[in-house]
């Protein structure tokens, strides 16, 4: 679609902090440093709408942008950073399993792992997790211009396996190349266009 406004509106920690124009939501999850930023910037046109959250130590929140007035991006945070605090790290669970579990307006999470590695235990949990409770997610494998092109099927193979995913469901992504942006609005669209 054509961006023609994206706005930071809020950040949250509880349902009280959410916004409340009913407007369609799409979540975007990963472990930090996975590049969940960069691909959310990509997909909007926008350099630095989103900044890259995980300073170690940071209080953990939802963030929300509002899109074209009609539908919401919510970059939750990063997991899986060694260097969190205990305390803070012990937060993301409770935080993002509430909205998830309540949120009526979220249409669907874009998971984004690395194309690089298989799928770590953390990506496997939330994936698992995800499914157990039907949420529609999409899963991304992002990084793809550090592989090599022969390598790449292999990679998203094993993915595929391991997420227990057919391996044409899996969008290969590189916010470095852009390649992926169109496949992925394709998924999209259906979740904000109700
Ligand atoms: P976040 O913590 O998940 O939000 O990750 P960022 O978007 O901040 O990206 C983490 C690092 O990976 C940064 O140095 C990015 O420049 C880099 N990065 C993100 N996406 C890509 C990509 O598709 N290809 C390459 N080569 N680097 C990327």
């Amino acid at each position: 679609p054509v961006i023609r406004s994206a706005e930071y509106v809020t950040s949250a920690v509880a349902p009280q902090g959410y916004p409340q124009e009913g407007l369609p939501e799409v979540a975007f999850a990963g472990r930090s440093n996975v590049g969940k930023s960069s691909l959310i910037n990509i997909l909007l046109g926008r350099k630095k709408l989103v900044r890259t959250s995980a300073t170690p130590g940071r209080t953990q929140t939802l963030n929300f942008f509002r899109i074209n007035d009609a539908f919401v991006f919510v970059d939750l945070p990063g997991y899986g950073y060694a260097k969190v605090p205990p305390e803070i790290r012990k937060q993301w669970g409770p935080m993002v399993e509430q909205y998830l579990t309540t949120r009526r307006e979220l249409a669907g999470l874009v998971h984004i792992m690395d194309l690089r590695h298989p799928p770590t235990a953390d990506d496997l949990q939330l994936w698992n997790w995800l499914q157990s409770h039907g949420l529609h997610a999409v899963p991304v494998l992002t990084k793809a211009d550090k592989v090599p092109r022969s390598k790449r099927l292999p990679h998203a193979q094993a993915a595929s396996r391991l997420l227990g995913v057919a391996v044409t469901d899996i969008v290969l992504f590189s916010a470095t190349t852009r390649e992926g942006v169109e496949a992925l609005w394709a998924r999209l669209l259906p979740w904000i266009q109700q």
